[in-house]
């Protein structure tokens, strides 16, 4: 990069695309570290626009990403949501998950306490999940800010970027990312304009909303990728009540049946809060935040994986699908009034989800055999969660991504080219996705420091 290009305005050290957790986390330690500029682009809104009411894409897209302005759960553990474990150890990863947690816990003026099961609790719930056929695999400390205090610590951190001299566009979308000698080049659509930046290092942070264009990006230039492996399931929910005898011993435990080969598992248990629609592309989807407001019901996903399970690329569903337990179990639709006057008194709106349609028969079927022989046998640890007014909600889909080919340090066969968080296909959740940026930033600090 000659020095008059390195002068104008539109080049930057660090071009960051995305200002979800793994983008806000890299930037951080760049600049703690003093590496910039650095330039976010972010196709969202920022996080104080951001309305839960404005449209579905407004959960996915905008300042923050989608959980930190949601449920925001830390599961602070190195073995939650992430393929990275093929890289690091255990150890490892659970020192940078706990300097993820600290980073968000520096912008969160509520001073949100961390939860951490005992062992002797996470041995009682192991003896009642064996009794019962079932396997506790994950029980771990969680921190969780809730809605709308994840909003709040998104908006102190990036005013502490923004003091800290990091450029955050928002409206701001990644269009096109080009190799040039001096690094890259990047074509941004903002409101309408294209503008053109460069960078020495380009860092994807571009989350699961992003992951098909990185596809795209990785295509062209040649930067092999190849698909996971997605978990595909539905949300319950039901009154508080039922769920309280596993959450008080574990707060967000994975809970799995085995089924051969396969098996279901929980995923994001709630208490309180509510069932939210959101879009990821195409495709429509639940899942489910709690907030410190009173009121609200317990919620969970069961997500059943198998290597049978093919990325979706279209469920050809408008909506995602509500029906009772009742008729799930007996294979019928469930009428709108019996849904509207249900006991339960669903939280969610009712004018995002389809009634019409019968969720045993969007799923394979040995899916579907599989769900129904959790909710059974689940029925015994938690009695009343097969319960008939019980609702049902899908679909619910993890790792339906491309995952693009790295090393360890998070970087492409191209020198500088960083892929991190959901968008790589590697990590699923806050902050595992964190620690990948925090893995790659500290390697382009090395590089900078001349010491790799
Ligand atoms: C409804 C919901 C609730 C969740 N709740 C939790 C939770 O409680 N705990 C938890 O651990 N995880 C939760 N998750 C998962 C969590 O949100 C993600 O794992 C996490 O946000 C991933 O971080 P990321 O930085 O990789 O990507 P994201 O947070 O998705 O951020 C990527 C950002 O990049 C932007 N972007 C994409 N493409 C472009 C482009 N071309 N140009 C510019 N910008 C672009 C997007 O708008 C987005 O803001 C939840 C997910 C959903 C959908």
């Amino acid at each position: 990069m000659n020095e008059k290009d390195k002068s104008r305005k539109n080049f930057f050290q660090v071009i960051i695309i995305g200002a979800g957790p793994s983008g806000l986390c890299c930037a951080y330690e760049l600049v703690k570290n003093k590496v910039g500029p650095i330039l976010i682009v972010e196709k969202g809104c920022n996080i104080a626009a951001r309305d839960h009411k404005v449209s579905l894409k407004d959960y996915t897209e905008g300042v923050g990403g989608p959980g930190l302005y949601g449920d925001a759960k830390f599961c602070i553990y190195g073995r939650a949501g992430t393929k990275l474990t093929k890289f690091f150890s255990e150890n490892f990863l659970n020192q940078l998950a706990n300097y993820a947690d600290g980073i968000f816990k520096r912008f969160d003026k509520n001073r949100t306490k961390k939860d951490m099961p005992s062992i002797f609790k996470i041995k009682k719930l192991r003896n009642i999940c064996k009794k019962h056929g079932f396997k506790l695999k994950m029980a771990y400390p969680v921190r969780h800010l809730g809605f709308p205090n994840g909003k709040n610590v998104v908006e102190n951190f990036t005013n502490f970027l923004k003091r800290n001299k990091v450029d955050i566009w928002t409206y701001t979308q990644a269009k096109k990312a080009i190799k040039i000698p001096e690094g890259y080049k990047v074509l941004l659509k903002q409101r309408g304009r294209i503008k053109i930046v460069k960078c020495k290092y380009l860092v994807n942070a571009v989350g699961r909303s992003g992951n098909e264009w990185l596809k795209q990006v990785c295509e062209s230039l040649k930067i092999p990728f190849e698909l996971n492996t997605p978990d595909i399931g539905i949300r319950i929910e039901c009154p508080k009540n039922v769920l309280l005898p596993v959450y008080t011993l574990v707060k967000n435990p994975r809970i799995e049946l085995p089924i051969g080969k396969s098996y279901v598992k929980t995923h994001c248990l709630c208490i309180g809060g509510e069932i939210i629609v959101y879009k990821f592309g195409k495709i429509f989807a639940v899942d489910g935040h709690a907030n410190h407001r009173e009121g609200g019901n317990a919620h969970v996903n069961l997500l059943y994986h198998s290597q049978e399970n093919k990325k979706i690329f279209d469920l050809k569903i408008k909506r995602p699908i509500v029906q009772r337990m009742e008729n799930f179990f007996k294979n019928r639709l469930t009428r709108k009034e019996k849904i509207i006057k249900n006991k339960l008194g669903a939280t969610t709106l009712f004018s995002l989800l389809d009634y019409r349609k019968n969720i045993n028969n969007i799923f394979p079927k040995k899916l579907v055999l599989a769900i129904k022989k959790f909710i059974i046998q689940f029925d015994k640890i938690c009695p009343g969660f097969q319960d008939s007014d019980n609702l049902i909600y899908a679909p619910v889909i993890e790792w339906n991504t491309y995952q693009i080919k790295v090393n360890k340090e998070m970087e492409t066969k191209l020198k500088n080219f960083y892929v991190v968080g959901d968008g790589s296909g590697l990590t699923q959740g806050i902050i595992a996705g964190s620690v990948s940026g925090i893995i790659a930033a500290r390697n382009i600090i090395s590089k900078e420091k001349g010491l790799s």
